[in-house]
């Protein structure tokens, strides 16, 4: 479906959603597979129905993300407020950044994300969400940062 959105839309910022959405997704795949594997092993291991945990949530697109998704397979025009973020809004997750939450800014493009957010998202693209500049997570390389 990621890949089918990609393939229909040469809008750079839908490839972004995209790609982040994809990333969103497998992780909470990830983790209810695994919810699911202890689940069944415990049910092997005990015989005991009861010893079973609920499951997380099944994964799920973002209802953003099957909004564009249907426009623009559909093609149906997308406005350009619908995917700019404006800059008060955390170019990852799309929340409202307030002044007490740790941020960080791209030299490049000054697009400002949340830390937290940023953190993860360096963690397996080390690069920045909106320019691709080459970003490393300052936590881990605290030194390359300055
Ligand atoms: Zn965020
Ligand atoms: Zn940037």
């Amino acid at each position: 479906m990621v890949e089918k959105l990609k393939s229909s839309t040469d809008l750079v910022e839908i490839h972004q959603i995209a790609d982040y959405e994809y990333y969103q997704f497998e992780g909470r795949l990830l983790k209810y597979v695994k919810e699911v594997e202890l689940n069944i092993q415990r049910i092997k291991e005990t015989c005991d129905v009861s010893m079973v945990s609920p499951l997380p949530d099944s994964p799920e697109l973002s209802n953003r993300f099957m909004n564009l998704y249907w426009r623009i397979i559909n093609n149906q025009s997308i406005t350009s407020s619908e995917i700019e973020v404006s800059d008060s809004e955390c170019f990852i997750c799309y929340a409202e950044m307030t002044s007490n939450q740790k941020t960080l800014q791209c030299e490049e493009c000054k697009k400002v994300t949340h830390f937290e957010c940023a953190s993860k998202w360096l963690k397996i693209h080390r690069s920045c969400p909106h320019c691709r500049r080459e970003m490393l997570d300052p936590n881990e390389f605290p030194n390359l940062g300055q």
